[in-house]
């Protein structure tokens, strides 16, 4: 899912969001709640970003199933 970046025009923060490219023009609240907020022209960088999977969430490989969990 694309990422898209915005600025909140009342506290002055910047956040993005992931959300689907129809999505991308909604209104978006900043994390303080302000509603007052522009989105922010950035290139939009999709693939390549989740390279190295995190360890341990999700199961597969590791210790169980090789036996040394019972
Ligand atoms: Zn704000």
């Amino acid at each position: 899912m694309p990422r898209y970046e915005y600025r909140c025009r009342t506290c002055g923060d910047t956040f993005e969001l992931s959300r689907p490219m129809a999505e991308s023009s909604d209104p978006a609240a900043c994390p303080s709640g302000h509603d007052d907020t522009v989105k922010l022209l950035s290139t939009v960088a999709v693939g390549g970003s989740a390279s190295a999977p995190a360890p341990g969430s999700g199961g597969g490989g590791g210790c169980c199933g090789g036996g040394c969990c019972g």
